[in-house]
């Protein structure tokens, strides 16, 4: 059987910011855009080099013309575009005043991709083991998404649900704040009612879900989170669990506190609650 071949993907140079391609990749900053396009920015070669490493569809790649002067460079870059170019993304060559004017940044990164988006369905990837999932109500901060999103990879979490109407993953600023994890933990966008059967199914498997909240009746490090699936559930920033998902919740717990402050940053307590949960596992 034949292997199904992509066309190598076009070499262009472009030096003007007014160029139709430079002007819709500067429109991704917009997530209507990306969402009509289905795909987002990714800046460094870091990130990009994640994001093809982990079989991401890489459409675009555009690196400044200065990276063949970098000796260093140079040959990361070519690497990079031959790989990208087999799979039938194009490549575009720029100078600095085009890639800022994509970034919106001074210093400009060398390197940026326009990525295809990737939602999966997690549904039915909850099993009776002993794994930990994410789930996160409404989260509004493009910062705290791409942080938690960050830590839950460093921690191990199998898998995101984001709940109701949350802020967009693949923001730059979200995209920025991962530093690479977007690539390797799956994300699932769910409307609280389906969420609500997730948390059934969860107790189905064995675990449980439990609700992180300042009314919360339970020390965070007094749970037993070794028997089947745990399904950890963060409130929003302002308004924390509205109350059909904390009483859904199996157990609700606090992070104890001192000193003046009323509440833990969001993806400070998630910090904190997926790596209590992971502690069996880790080290
Ligand atoms: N005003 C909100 C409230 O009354 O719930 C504060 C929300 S807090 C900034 C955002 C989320 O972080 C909370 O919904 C909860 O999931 C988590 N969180 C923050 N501090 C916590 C703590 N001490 N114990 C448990 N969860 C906490």
């Amino acid at each position: 059987m034949s292997e199904a071949v992509s066309k190598p993907g076009r070499v262009e140079e472009i030096s003007s910011t007014a160029n139709p391609r430079i002007k819709s990749i500067k429109a991704l900053a917009m997530k209507k855009n990306r969402d009509r396009e289905s795909v987002f920015l990714v800046e460094g070669e870091k990130l990009v080099h994640d994001a093809l490493a982990s079989g991401w569809i890489i459409r675009t790649l555009i690196y400044a013309r200065k990276a063949h002067d970098d000796e260093r460079l140079a040959p990361r870059v070519e690497k990079l575009a031959t790989q990208v170019r087999a799979r039938g993304g194009d490549i575009l060559i720029a100078n600095d005043k085009v890639l800022t004017s994509i970034t919106r940044r001074d210093n400009a990164q060398a390197i940026v991709a326009v990525v295809q988006q990737k939602l999966v369905s997690l549904a039915d990837k909850i099993t009776p083991a002993n794994e930990v999932w994410l789930g996160l109500d409404r989260v509004r901060d493009p910062g705290n998404l791409g942080t938690i999103i960050r830590t839950a990879d460093a921690s191990g979490v199998k898998g995101i649900f984001l709940v109701g109407e949350t802020t967009d993953p693949f923001a730059l600023e979200a995209v920025r704040a991962t530093m690479g994890s977007l690539f390797h933990v799956p994300l699932m966008k769910i409307n609280p009612a389906d969420f609500l059967a997730i948390m059934e199914s969860v107790k189905t498997a064995g675990g449980q879900a439990v609700g992180t909240h300042l009314k919360g009746a339970v020390d965070h490090r007094a749970i037993d989170y070794s028997n089947g699936p745990q399904l950890l559930l963060m409130g929003n920033e302002q308004q924390g669990l509205p109350e059909d998902l904390a009483k859904a919740c199996h157990q609700l717990a606090l992070i104890a506190m001192d000193g003046a402050a009323d509440s833990l940053n969001l993806a400070v307590a998630t910090g904190i609650m997926v790596f209590e949960a992971r502690r069996h596992a880790l080290g």
